[in-house]
């Protein structure tokens, strides 16, 4: 089973507790969500081509049709690999809506998913090919979906199921209008799963900041429930990366 595919190259992981490491970077398309803040709008429909890397951290791109076999893929992630790249990253759009193609791909490196965890049943399926999980919560202010309740339960429950086998993190994004109610489910959530997953605060990348003092009042907030909670935000954007 093919996959449409939007981008294929190799860069420096920008967001979460794994910030600085090179990886080859497969961005799926298609997205059951649309929040506001999205800055890969490009990937939430099926665009039918795909740009590809050159060479590994060049920025130079060609452009091929898609939809991609798996062996197109895994020899395109082959190809991308060098010596400091250290995870495959399958991000999108939403890579869950992805599982059947990912379950068929056949790579010897290690797999980091950065998911917006509204699948749990396809977290199912994959949790063990997944080394690395970043899962996202939404926040009712993030605009992503009429069922917000709904939607954070799957999260949840993919997050516990991501944390049985996998190095699990929780990534937030903070808006200015970001409270502490608004807040606090994910974090009653996460802790009711496991105090000890990291809880990754991003402040949103917008001309409009979220001020230092929201950031320590929430992370003081969250921290009275979770034991890992930090404040990460987008380190590609201020690197001029991918
Ligand atoms: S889940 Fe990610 S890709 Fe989908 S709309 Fe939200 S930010 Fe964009």
């Amino acid at each position: 089973m093919p996959a449409y595919i939007n981008e294929i190259f190799n860069s420096i992981q920008g967001e979460g507790p794994y910030v600085g490491v090179r990886q080859v970077f497969v961005r799926f398309e298609g997205c059951q969500l649309h929040c506001g803040y999205c800055d890969t709008p490009q990937t939430r429909n099926v665009s039918g081509s795909c740009r590809i890397e050159k060479t590994p951290g060049s920025g130079d791109f060609y452009t091929v049709k898609t939809p991609l076999d798996r062996d197109e893929v895994a020899g395109l992630i082959r190809q991308l690999w060098s010596p400091s790249t250290r995870h495959v990253s399958l991000t999108g759009g939403e890579p869950l809506l992805h599982s059947d193609f990912i379950r068929t791909l056949e790579i010897e490196y290690p797999v980091y998913l950065e998911t917006n965890a509204g699948f749990p049943e396809k977290a199912r399926e994959l949790k063990d090919m997944v080394a690395i999980a970043s899962c996202d919560i939404k926040l009712p202010e993030h605009d992503s979906t009429d069922q917000y309740a709904e939607l954070l339960k799957n999260e949840l429950e993919t997050i516990s199921i991501f944390n049985e086998t996998s190095s699990t993190f929780v990534k937030v994004i903070i808006l200015p209008e970001t409270t502490k109610q608004s807040l606090s489910p994910a974090i009653d959530g996460v802790a009711s799963i496991d105090r000890n997953i990291p809880f990754v605060l991003q402040p949103v990348t917008s001309s409009t900041r979220v001020s230092s003092l929201k950031l320590a009042e929430l992370m003081d907030f969250a921290g009275e429930k979770l034991k890992d909670v930090r404040a990460i935000p987008q380190t590609h954007k201020m690197m001029n990366l991918l």
